[in-house]
């Protein structure tokens, strides 16, 4: 049995391959690719998005 796949950002598990995207293993979630997508630098939850990006990026768990 395969390990569902974890948004590194919310830490929600993702229910199907489907329901978000796989980057370099790493997995975001539908909701986070969303709010990805729609944030500005300006957003004070943008630091927060790309601190996950970064783990993603960098390969490692910060
Ligand atoms: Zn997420």
């Amino acid at each position: 049995m395969q390990e569902l796949p974890v948004c590194v950002i919310c830490r929600s598990v993702l229910a199907n391959p489907d329901a978000g995207i796989i980057i370099l293993g790493k997995a975001i979630c539908a909701d986070c690719e969303q709010k990805i997508i729609s944030l500005t630098g300006n957003e004070p939850d943008y630091a927060v998005y790309i601190s996950g990006l970064r783990k993603i990026w960098c390969g490692r768990e910060a």
